[in-house]
């Protein structure tokens, strides 16, 4: 285990994308001021966070300054989580996971998975690795296996130290940064067969990403594990009361009560006074519950657009990760 003493650690950092060509042509207003690395005004009013990222920081400068020491973290018996929460098209996906055989453009997730091996093979030759990863996605509070399409609606279980896991998912053991893509196209490859649109589906439902890392002494048989969820979470828009009924008013009240969850979670780890943290409220926060505060890491990724057309929802965003400050 790790030291039990380490602080409970949530960092938030808001990402602004670039104006899109859409928003140049009907000729939107470039809202935000950033000013100095961690503040971003709208509309005279300004936002802190750990730091802000404006629309030209580079997918290699936001790994470098933080996710890089996660990787370092989990790889030293930690468990963590990252985040990607916004309104569609406001860069979630471009920040976890980029162009994936993309150098520059690659994000996040590929990056860790360059990462860790890198570590590993740099790491003292008596260590054993065994690496496994999980694909899968949360639709209307159902959990559904990107890596195995029969299993649709998985339960969470507890194991016997009282962990909740996702009983039955896939994991795969990895063993080099392409199988950890392979993996990752595989899954994607699933999800887009299941969905007539995928834009549409993508932005309802939370797709998460688990790498599990456990390593052994082989001399001593000293273990060590840490696990790492990656989470593009889906669309934090509001949906017109008016406009929406059926199925869409169903999906959206889920996905509102499922962020709103979360958002409950986090600022409880953050006020770090409350001796409840409502984790049984949605199957994320339970399936997340060891992953999150404690003895964890926390990044939040609070992405935005930088247009006048959606000021509304980027002031709701910023909101957001001002809670779990
Ligand atoms: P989301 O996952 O939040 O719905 P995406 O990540 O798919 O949004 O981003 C929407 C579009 O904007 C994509 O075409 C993406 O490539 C582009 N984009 C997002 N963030 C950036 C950025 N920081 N720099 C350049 N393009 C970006
Ligand atoms: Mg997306």
């Amino acid at each position: 285990m790790a030291d039990a003493s380490a602080e409970c650690n949530i960092k938030v950092l808001c990402r602004f994308r670039p104006l899109n060509q859409s928003e140049i042509i009907r000729g939107d207003k470039f809202i935000p001021s950033f000013q100095g690395d961690d503040t971003v005004g709208i509309a005279g009013k300004s936002y802190v966070f750990d730091r802000v990222f404006p629309t030209d920081t580079t997918q290699e400068q936001v790994y470098n300054t933080c996710a890089k020491q996660i990787v370092k973290d989990v790889l030293g018996g930690y468990n963590g989580t990252i985040f990607a929460y916004g309104q569609t098209s406001s860069g979630k996906t471009h920040t976890m996971e980029g162009k994936l055989h993309d150098p520059h453009g690659m994000g996040i997730i590929p990056r860790i998975a360059e990462d860790i091996f890198n570590h590993i093979f740099a790491m003292d030759e008596n260590l054993e690795f065994h690496i496994k990863v999980s694909y899968f996605e949360i639709y209307m509070d159902k959990i559904r296996d990107l890596l195995d399409v029969t299993k649709t609606n998985l339960a969470v279980h507890e194991d016997k130290n009282r962990v909740p896991y996702v009983k039955g998912c896939t994991e795969r053991f990895v063993s080099s940064p392409e199988e950890v893509m392979d993996v990752i196209d595989e899954g994607k490859a699933n999800r887009h067969v299941a969905v007539t649109n995928m834009n549409e589906h993508s932005s309802r439902s939370h797709s998460i990403f688990l790498i599990n890392i456990k390593q052994e002494h082989v001399e001593t048989e000293q273990k060590l594990c840490g696990k790492l969820y990656l989470v593009d979470l889906a669309g934090s828009e509001k949906v017109s009361k008016t406009g929406a009924e059926g199925a869409v008013l169903d999906e959206a009240k889920n996905i509102n009560k499922s962020l709103s969850s979360l958002g409950n979670v986090i600022s409880a780890l953050a006020e770090g006074t409350k001796t409840h943290v409502p984790y049984r409220d949605s199957k994320m926060t339970r399936i997340l519950q060891d992953s999150l505060g404690g003895n964890c890491r926390t990044t939040m990724f609070i992405c935005c657009s930088p247009s006048s057309y959606n000021d509304q929802e980027t002031k709701s965003t910023l909101m957001f990760g001002q809670r779990a400050k």
